[in-house]
């Protein structure tokens, strides 16, 4: 484990810099509460601070009290050291959010003890910070092609949102949705309709531009996030797409007149000083993408435009 030390006597110090050594830690040393803090701060992961009581600027007190308001996902194992006989304060740090004590002068045996238990209660912490940030993540992806999701989506227009009010950035919104799925799912069966939905979403990843973004939006429907666009160019991105989903070429019979898999798509966009809600720009596109329908499928529509013939 990696351990930060604060002790301001330099024997105490190196005795137990040295005992940590031997049990094969990791040490961070500061010679007193304020080098300390900075050290932290500047450190990923200190798993481990064992801190002296009293210490010039920066006291141990003090010192607890800062790593535990730091504290965001990982958690640090905060022992103090305390001159036998004085153990009155302990108390006070316990409740400031110290999680054990050492008795000085140090005791070797006693700091493997306290180190076991850092030990447990720090891999403890970690494997339920590892899962709160798979569940976060799975709870945001969907599990078949992988895409973010619905509560993905919203938290990132929440953000992009945010942007276009404070710096001015603009984006578009691509509602993609597959031609005559529900056809295909009748001919071909729902597993391969599944499959289907893999190969169109991998393609959408894979012909979009590193800072687009795309969601599944809902059953065949996929939305993709293309920031600082005009609609011209967001207009060129998504017919490159829709054609790159074409020649995957995968046989869809009933999607006449090709006879393979298609996309249609509406696009809409933000711009900043517009007085428009995230709901209003999904509905404008959602309108773009009904008129690339009405218009014959496979094509895609921008929001305000006349369908092309
Ligand atoms: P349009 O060209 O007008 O979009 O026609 P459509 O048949 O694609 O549209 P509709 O909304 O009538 O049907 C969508 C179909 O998508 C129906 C549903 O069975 C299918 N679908 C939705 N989600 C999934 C899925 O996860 N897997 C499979 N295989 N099919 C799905
Ligand atoms: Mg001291
Ligand atoms: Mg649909
Ligand atoms: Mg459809």
């Amino acid at each position: 484990m990696r351990v930060l030390i604060a002790e301001d006597e330099p024997v105490p110090r190196l005795i137990l810099q040295s005992a940590l050594e031997k049990f094969g830690h990791e040490c961070l040393v500061a010679e007193d509460g304020l080098k300390a803090w900075e050290i932290f701060q500047n450190t990923r992961e200190v798993d481990v601070v064992i801190s002296d009581w009293i210490m010039p600027s920066v006291d141990g007190l003090e010192l607890c009290r800062r790593i535990r308001a730091a504290e965001k996902d990982g958690y640090t194992y905060f022992i103090f050291l305390t001159a036998l006989g004085d153990k009155g304060h302990l108390l006070r740090g316990m409740q400031e959010g110290a999680d054990d004590y050492l008795a000085k002068p140090l005791d070797p045996e006693e700091l493997q003890v306290r180190m076991i238990a850092a030990t447990r209660v720090t891999s403890l912490h970690r494997q339920l910070t590892e899962q709160k940030a798979a569940m976060f993540e799975q709870a945001r992806r969907d599990p078949l092609t992988q895409l973010g999701n619905r509560l993905r989506l919203n938290e990132d227009l929440e953000v992009l949102r945010g942007r276009v009010e404070r710096y001015g950035h603009s984006y578009c919104a691509v509602l993609c949705d597959v031609d005559y799925f529900k056809l295909y799912n009748d001919s071909y069966g729902h597993l391969a309709g599944d499959q289907t939905l893999c190969t169109v979403a991998n393609t959408l990843t894979k012909y979009s531009r590193s800072g687009d973004a795309i969601y599944r939006y809902g059953g065949e429907e996929f939305l993709l996030i293309m920031p600082e666009q005009s609609l011209k160019t967001a207009a060129a991105a998504v017919d490159l797409i829709r054609r790159a989903v074409e020649q995957l070429a995968i046989p869809h019979g009933a999607n006449e007149p090709l006879g393979v898999v298609t996309i249609s798509a509406g696009i809409a966009t933000l711009l900043p000083g517009e007085n428009k809600t995230t709901d209003t720009l999904l509905k404008e596109a959602d309108t773009a993408l009904y008129h690339a329908k009405e218009s014959g499928r496979n094509c895609a529509v921008v929001c305000g435009d006349v369908a092309p013939e």
